[in-house]
């Protein structure tokens, strides 16, 4: 049975963070029988993009330095990071505060930039990936998610948080191979499969819902929660919004790999009655792509899309450059950058990477109104 550690914390104090994760860390046996002494870990935040721990896209600061205290008082050697969606990473962890509290605790930022090809004959679907040398230089993973919507995957959280060890652009060529979300959630299995991840903490203080990963809004949950199992603790935060883990890919196909259990978990801590929040903004239907239903060429006309909105678009083309695709869905209409760019949504693989790196919220998605009617015919499903 999976533990599953569920903590209120109201506030991004560090010393109230510190405590909770000492107590977490006793109810799951103790640092040294999670990772054993000696092993050099890699702290692993998300940091999908630089910007202020205010906006809650990525995980809160007091969070990660926290963790970096502990570990320094309990004598593992560590370093620090993550592959962001777009910028450089030692950028990115500043924008995000979190490079000042590593300096505090002189942890090193680990190498990000740089990556090596790794093959993976275990793999489900992926057998290959293009992982940063981060992961090469530490023996263990403690994976510091945060708690998210996600507009691809529905949810954002422990088992998705470490593809930021998929090194630079290497991520939007795995949106551009693995289109499908359920082809897609399986690769991330794969790579959670891969990695030595050897604890999970979720920040959960402040959430985001909405238009998440990176444009949502900020929502206080109240909670941390601290697991050896990635999939028990996604399961937890579906819990805690109240959503079905069984329409979550990366949780059913985490299971099915043997990543970790949804089924069979034990809570411990405070009770998690008092923190669930049903109205959690969030989309509660399955995750649907035409692919699955065999009607790839209908996609452009039923799977929800991304829409720029005009009024709030400055041009700055940050969506055009994080298009994985070589020939871009989304352009300036014959270069002109004096207007938004414009979709092609015939060639749109819907992976979301411009909703999600999107700097001003200018875009969001929507289903075209052929797929709202199909689907609420229940003639797509
Ligand atoms: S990233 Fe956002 S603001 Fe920038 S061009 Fe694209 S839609 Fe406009
Ligand atoms: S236009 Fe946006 S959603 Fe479509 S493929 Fe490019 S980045 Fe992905």
């Amino acid at each position: 049975m999976s533990k599953v550690v569920v903590l209120r914390c109201e506030s991004y104090d560090v010393d109230v963070i510190y405590d909770k994760l000492q107590y977490a860390l006793e109810q799951l046996g103790g640092m040294e029988s999670i990772i054993p002494k000696g092993q050099r870990i890699l702290v692993n935040p998300n940091t999908l993009v630089g910007i202020d721990p205010s906006a809650a896209a990525t995980t809160h600061p007091a969070v990660v330095e926290a963790v970096f205290r502990i570990l320094q008082e309990q004598g593992y050697t560590q370093s620090y990071g993550d592959s962001p969606g777009f910028g450089d990473p030692g950028r990115v962890m500043k924008k995000c505060k979190i490079a000042p509290a590593a300096d505090k605790y002189n942890v090193p930022l680990a190498d990000f930039t740089n990556g090596q090809t790794i093959h993976n004959p275990e793999g489900i679907i992926s057998k290959q990936f293009e992982i940063a040398n981060a992961v090469f230089d530490n023996d263990a993973i403690i994976n510091v998610c945060k708690m998210k919507s996600h507009a691809f995957q529905r949810i954002t959280g422990a088992v998705k948080n470490p593809f930021g060890c998929v090194v630079g652009f290497h991520k939007g060529l795995m949106h551009s191979r693995f289109t499908n979300p359920y082809n897609f959630a399986e690769m991330i299995v794969d790579l959670a499969n891969y990695l030595p991840l050897k604890l999970h903490i979720m920040d959960g203080i402040v959430a985001m819902e909405g238009n998440g990963p990176r444009n949502g809004n900020p929502t206080p949950m109240n909670t941390l929660l601290i697991s050896t199992d990635p999939v028990a603790l996604d399961a937890v935060f579906c819990k805690l919004i109240n959503l079905k883990p069984e329409i979550i890919p990366t949780i059913t196909y985490g299971q099915k790999y043997g990543l970790g259990s949804y089924q069979n978990i034990e809570l411990i801590g405070d009770d998690i009655t008092t923190l669930i929040n049903p109205h959690f903004d969030i989309d509660r239907d399955t995750v649907k792509h035409t692919e699955r239903n065999n009607f790839k060429v209908l996609r452009q006309f039923v799977i929800r899309r991304p829409v720029i909105n005009e009024d709030i678009c400055v041009k700055c083309g940050v969506c055009v450059e994080v298009c994985p695709l070589e020939d871009k869905a989304v352009d300036f209409s014959d270069g002109d950058k004096s207007n938004p760019p414009v979709y092609d949504y015939s060639k749109c693989i819907r992976c979301y990477c411009c909703q999600e790196m999107c700097p001003y919220h200018a875009i969001d998605t929507e289903t075209p109104l052929i797929g709202k009617i199909l689907y609420r015919t229940k003639i797509l499903k």
